[in-house]
């Protein structure tokens, strides 16, 4: 049976990674989900259905906003214009755009801290062996579509200690949805990872970098603070594009000259992106921070 899942899920990230080429990040997962891969994977338990007034997990490309007891959208949010990505970056403190970060957001870090996103994915499982066999742990930023359909995988991550933050329900561009939108997408991967898991993540990783002040104050009322990055090995235009390995090593080789402090953008997207995060591994050295720690260390990582 799982690998009927891995071939429903594999056609259906291939179909939308076709579909949405964009220019930074990973661009792939996304769109909607199939209910009935979902549902027969990971249970929609009785007290979501109670708090959505939902019988499964959303399908819709952008999942329904759901008014919670104490999460006010009506207040407190800057009114910036929506935007896509790239083509209409505005003044205000965006990381995307202009590098601006805000005062919660963890970019910088004491030492090269490498970071995953996209996952869990049928790649996945490797990276963990190999930070097993080391004694390490890393930090990964998981989509809700993706953790529903590698449960198993999100809990292995989880029990092994790695840090686990949110990256959406299912990768969009934030700075290009409305205030509700933003908080479903961020309150659906929260549930996703609360019930496979059982943690309710305190930290998120926009995609594509998607950040603004508008953005940063919904999660906010999500309790949720973001994590950007200092440095980013573009390792996805290893898969997308010609880029080499050899060139993404090179970059690495550059920041290790230099500072050799910062958080690393990597992906465990797909095999080779995770084989190169091993060999990134090598370069930087042993890593025994999670993301969170760079900034607020000893507070907790989840709510
Ligand atoms: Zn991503």
């Amino acid at each position: 049976m799982a690998f009927i899942f891995t071939v429903v899920a594999l056609s259906s990230w291939l179909r939308l990674t076709l579909a949405l080429l964009t220019p930074a990040d990973f661009k792939g997962i996304g769109g909607a989900a199939d209910p009935s891969f979902f549902e027969s994977v990971v249970e929609f338990p009785p007290w979501l259905a109670s708090l959505t007034q939902r019988t499964s997990w959303p399908t819709e490309a952008n999942p329904p906003f759901i008014r919670t007891p104490g999460l006010d959208l009506s207040s407190g949010i800057p009114a910036n214009p929506l935007h896509q990505q790239v083509t209409a970056c505005v003044s205000q403190c965006s990381f995307d755009c202009n590098g601006c970060l805000g005062p919660n957001d963890i970019a910088a870090c004491s030492q090269l801290l490498q970071t995953f996103d996209d996952g869990p994915t049928d790649a996945t499982p490797a990276l963990l062996d190999f930070f097993k066999s080391s004694g390490q742990i890393s930090s990964f930023f998981v989509i809700g579509t993706q953790v529903l359909a590698f449960p198993d995988t999100l809990r292995a991550e989880h029990q092994a200690g790695h840090f686990i933050g949110s990256h959406t329900w299912n990768h969009p561009y934030l700075p290009s949805l409305s205030n509700e939108d933003v908080a479903a997408q961020l309150q659906w991967a929260s549930w996703a990872i609360n019930v496979t898991a059982g943690i309710v993540p305190r930290y998120f990783r926009p995609p594509y970098g998607g950040l603004d002040d508008r953005v940063r104050a919904i999660a906010l009322k999500l309790g949720l603070m973001p994590v950007v990055w200092a440095h980013d090995t573009n390792d996805w235009r290893m898969i997308e594009e010609n880029r080499t390995e050899n060139q993404t090593l090179a970059d690495v080789q550059s920041w290790i000259s230099t500072s050799s402090t910062g958080v690393i953008l990597e992906h465990d997207r797909a095999a080779i992106t995770v084989n190169t995060g091993m060999k990134i591994h090598q370069m930087v050295g042993q890593q025994r921070l999670a993301a969170p720690a760079c900034k607020n260390a000893g507070a907790p990582w989840y709510q």
